[in-house]
């Protein structure tokens, strides 16, 4: 807990000081230091500053600086009873036994064990190795990807290292901490607002000069620092020179060649960070805290503003004034808005103003270019001090070149995409046919085995027809699913998104829309919710926006199995490939023309300019492509056991009840007569333009909760087996997907009043564009509500369920009607 939150009479045991250099220093130097105990004299609330004895002196803290400090309290497991204003003092010294109170040595031992635990922030680039680091010590899987924008949250997890406990957090990659973009300003506040004891600073070292940047930035934070050389087996291969002790002395901060993509100088990395964490405690780590040098008159003028700040009490528990004063400099948005407040803020403004000036009058630059210049200068000096030069042996970006010069060629690129997918697609369908047999053999092996031993009635009708029908004809797709991840996978990982990107970019431009608008777009063939997330990672508010809203265009792969299921119904097998590709290209053409009304109509605002990157080509081991396709393997197979399990059983529930008065009714007529047959037979109205009958209806209806449901849906409504029409012709293939086509070929010719020949080809059709109403019809709710929590307001997310579904509404009509003509 924290001191500021011990009452009147309470006594603790100090476990940490966070906070930055200069406040920690003057603390620590009053007496608060880890392992002493202080007891609270006077904290009434509101008042400020709080009276605490510490050391056999009394000391006052303000409620901001007590913020600061962790303490163990014997008060800490005590239950508070509501309403109960009193302050207890509790007597530790005469062994109070009291429930749940600590005895001073559980206390202390539990200070003890405080004290052992570390927070560590992974900071750093894009793209350069953070998570790797963070999934091999904490065994976690969180998604690596060898492109820019891939984690876009912080993600939490944990590590044991030489008698230390290590909390970590996985923060989004960022060039610098300017607050050009959302993330900048995310990991920012994560620096100032949790304080982690520690930052990694991981640096790409085959790209040293840029990822030093945002070393210097830490540096003005004056955050207690640890950086990772990382991808030092490149620079090695590519035969690069450094002395990395000579640069770790220069920028005051120990630095580890490390390749966390087998581990090497992993140890070293957390036994230097100990000991930094210890250095910090007093015992010395041999660093020392550098200023980076920004020339005469800025230093100057960084001076003048840090008198202004000093002043402020408030904030020097947080904040570096240093850091402050060069970000005010800066003219850093931000923190111009947090200064206004203070009393001498125009004095300070004004000092600003004339430094900005003198510096414009000697160099001819504004302050902020001046300001990054003189970091890259401290830069290139440590380098050159350091003996850095990069070697010739085997350039990383040599093979890149040769593979990039094919693959983003300006006519073999789109091809060579188109038949990247194209083969995609066919594996996924071929290679996926014979697993695929063998679940479905099982699902209907234990269907069989259900019905068999169990008496009729409800309970059978629920296993066999809700839960059997419904998961299992989802269930059957996994396969699939995997081999497409592992497509999906690969391309992530060996850095050809990234290309795909590029080579999309290029036209997106020409649409209005932007080449980093991309990856969330790539990322929703996946999934549309963490797509919605990764749109952080565009600067332009307005292009964020727009992506997020034409998202649902990108076909996520829960839609996968009702494409495979309907394809594989009433396709041949040679086009089924060449209709699941132009369902995608459906889409994309979509986003194209509705990202260029929107942007045009909708959304107002700036564009930005930005920078893709290309990483090198990394070709990923089997096992780390294993897990990766395994982990979303494992994803499909949760939302299996939960939402779908669970809209099976009541989509099965709505279908079988009420129950029929006369019990020889047919299936049919049951159905029509059950909840779900009147609830779709009210909204069969609204698809007639589309030549859906009400089972088509009522799974669309199911897939609003997840895609896949409508799959699963359709599994339960097709799961009678005796009103089977007798046609050879239909029994061709693998029979697999006989009993859903001959049925709603029926249940088309019904509705036509047609005769069954008739009605093939108007059900081949009714297919089609029932696909094309699940491409574009409402994304799932979970992608409303990620809309809703990334524009702040429902107004997008109900404003992208309405818009795609009417857009489906029309676009389905339009092709059935004019398919209609032909026939
Ligand atoms: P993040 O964006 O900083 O989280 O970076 P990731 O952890 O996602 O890694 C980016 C890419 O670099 C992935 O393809 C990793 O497999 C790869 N990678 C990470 N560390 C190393 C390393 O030390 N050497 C090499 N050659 N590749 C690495
Ligand atoms: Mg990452």
């Amino acid at each position: 807990m924290k001191l500021s939150e011990l009452k009147t009479g309470e006594t603790g045991i100090i476990v940490k000081v966070a906070g930055q250099g200069g406040f920690r220093k003057r603390i620590i130097e009053m007496g608060f230091i880890t392992g002493k105990e202080v007891k609270v004299l006077l904290n009434a609330p509101l008042s400020d500053p709080v009276k605490y004895q510490i050391l056999g002196y009394e000391v006052s803290l303000r409620h901001s600086e007590a913020d600061l400090i962790e303490v163990v309290s014997s008060s800490e497991s005590i239950p508070v009873k509501k309403g109960d204003n009193e302050v207890k003092a509790i007597e530790i010294e005469d062994g109070d036994t009291d429930e749940g109170a600590l005895t001073p040595d559980e206390i202390s031992k539990k200070a003890n064990e405080q004290r052992h635990i570390i927070n560590v922030a992974l900071v750093g680039n894009p793209n350069c190795g953070k998570t790797s680091l963070f999934n091999f010590v904490s065994g976690a899987h969180e998604r690596v990807g060898n492109y820019s924008g891939v984690t876009v949250d912080a993600k939490y997890g944990r590590a044991d290292f030489g008698g230390y406990h290590f909390e970590l957090v996985d923060l989004p990659g960022t060039y610098s901490l300017s607050a050009y973009s959302p993330e900048e300003l995310y990991v920012r506040k994560q620096l100032i607002e949790k304080t982690p004891d520690i930052v990694i600073n991981v640096l790409d070292a085959s790209n040293l000069e840029r990822n030093l940047y945002l070393t210097t930035q830490l540096i003005d934070m004056h955050i207690p620092m640890v950086c990772a050389l990382n991808m030092y087996d490149e620079t090695e291969q590519r035969g690069d020179n450094i002395d990395f002790r000579k640069l770790s002395e220069l920028f005051g901060v120990p630095m580890i060649p490390t390749v966390f993509t087998s581990g090497r100088g992993v140890e070293d990395l957390f036994g230097q960070a100990i000991s930094v964490y210890e250095g910090k405690e007093g015992k010395t780590s041999g660093y020392r805290h550098i200023h980076i040098n920004h020339g005469h008159e800025i230093e100057q003028g960084i001076a003048d503003i840090q008198e202004h700040l000093k002043k402020n009490e408030d904030l020097r528990p947080k904040y570096s004034t240093r850091y402050l004063a060069i970000k005010l400099l800066e003219n850093d948005s931000e923190i111009n808005d947090f200064i206004a407040a203070f009393p001498d803020a125009e004095e300070i403004q004004e000092h600003k103003q004339n430094v900005a000036n003198r510096v414009k009058e000697e160099t001819g630059t504004d302050i902020e270019t001046a300001i990054m210049d003189a970091k890259y200068g401290f830069i290139n000096g440590a380098l050159k001090e350091s003996e850095y030069a990069t070697g010739k042996k085997k350039d990383t970006y040599q093979i890149t070149h040769l593979i990039d010069h094919i693959l983003t060629h300006k006519y073999l690129g789109f091809p060579i995409f188109f038949l990247l997918l194209f083969v995609m697609f066919y594996v996924t369908f071929y290679a996926g046919q014979y697993p695929m047999t063998w679940i479905e053999d099982g699902v209907a092996w234990i269907g069989g085995f259900v019905s068999n031993y169990l008496p009729d009635g409800p309970v059978k009708a629920m296993l066999v027809d809700g839960v059997i029908g419904g998961v299992g004809s989802v269930i059957v797709f996994l396969p699939q699913i995997l081999i497409l991840y592992f497509f999906i996978s690969y391309m992530e990982d060996c850095g050809y998104m990234a290309r795909a990107t590029f080579i999309m970019d290029k036209l997106m431009h020409k649409m209005g829309l932007h080449g980093k608008s991309f990856i969330p777009l790539i990322m929703g063939f996946g999934c549309n919710v963490p797509a919605v997330m990764a749109t952080r990672t565009i600067e332009s508010r307005k292009s964020r926006l727009v992506t997020m809203l034409i998202l649902p265009m990108m076909s996520c792969s829960a839609r996968i199995p009702i494409y495979i299921m309907i394809t594989g119904s009433f396709f041949a097998i040679q086009y089924r490939s060449l209709v699941m590709i132009s369902l995608y290209m459906i889409g994309i053409l979509m986003a194209v023309v509705l990202s260029k009304i929107f942007s045009t109509f909708f959304v107002k605002g700036e564009d930005t300019p930005f920078v893709m990157e290309l990483p090198p080509y990394r070709f990923p081991t089997w096992k780390a492509i294993g897990r990766h396709t395994w982990e979303k393997g494992k994803q499909y197979l949760k939302k299996m056991g939960g939402i779908i399990l669970v809209a099976s059983i009541i989509v099965w529930a709505l279908g079988y009840f009420p129950l029929p008065d006369d019990p020889n009714m047919s299936r049919q007529a049951q159905q029509e007569q059950s909840y779900i047959g009147r609830i779709g037979k009210t909204i069969e109205p609204v698809f007639i333009p589309q030549g859906f009958d009400w089972k088509l209806d009522v799974g669309l209806l199911a897939g609003t909760g997840a895609k896949e449901i409508v799959a699963s849906t359709l599994g339960v409504l097709y799961s009678d087996n005796d009103s089977f029409v007798d046609d050879t012709e239909y029994n061709d293939d693998n029979g697999k997907y006989e009993l859903l086509k001959k049925q709603m070929t029926t249940d088309v010719a019904k509705l036509h009043n047609v005769s069954y020949q008739k009605a093939k080809p108007i059900a081949t059709l009714t297919a089609f564009s029932f696909l094309i109403f699940v491409l574009l019809y409402f994304p799932c709710v979970a992608t409303i509500a990620a809309v809703k929590g990334e524009t702040g307001s429902w107004k997008w997310g109900i404003f992208s369920a309405v818009y795609t579904t009417v857009l489906a509404w029309v676009v389905s009509a339009l092709v059935f009607q004019i398919g209609m003509l032909f026939i």
